[in-house]
């Protein structure tokens, strides 16, 4: 499987950690995922080796044989323990690209509609870039998607920059 530094962490930035090997990646659709996600599942990577670089999570124990870990500050589903291993959500990942999952568990929960998601129609050229214009004006409060050696950075116009 894939080898190498694999950084991410939670959306607030109080939680990074870093997967130097990796094992299967899939999307699960039980309904156990689906809740603890708020989504349409859970897509998770075996982390065979890896470390927590800023933080920990807390965990809620969703099942006998399951705990699931998340950012205590910000909410972000982060893990699914059980016994003596660990896999770490696919888009907690800087770079979830990279992650392709290859294999549905179990594939007949499946959200009814769930197929049919990549069918959906797109936003028109237009459309996009009405949007484009307002993301413009977003600030972001999120973590950036790579490691930083201070977080949150210091606030502008803070003389001590603390
Ligand atoms: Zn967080």
């Amino acid at each position: 499987m894939a080898q190498g530094a694999f950084t991410g962490g939670c959306q607030c930035g109080a939680v990074r950690f870093a997967v130097s090997q990796l094992g299967r990646a899939s999307m699960c659709h039980c309904r156990m995922c689906q809740k603890a996600f708020a989504s349409i599942g859970g897509l998770f990577v075996a982390a065979r080796a890896f470390a927590w670089t800023r933080g920990q999570p807390k965990h809620f124990r969703s099942s006998n044989t399951v705990r699931r870990g998340f950012c205590g500050d910000c909410g972000t589903p982060l893990t699914y323990e059980y016994e003596a291993s660990t896999d770490i959500a696919i888009c907690a990942f800087d770079n979830p690209a990279a992650l392709a999952p290859t294999i549905q568990l179990p594939s007949d929960r499946r959200v009814p509609w769930a197929d049919g998601l990549a069918d959906l129609p797109s936003m028109s050229a237009s459309e996009q870039a009405m949007a484009a214009a307002r993301y413009a004006e977003i600030v972001s409060y999120q973590h950036p998607d790579h490691d930083t050696d201070v977080w949150p950075p210091p606030r502008a116009g803070d003389a001590n920059g603390q």
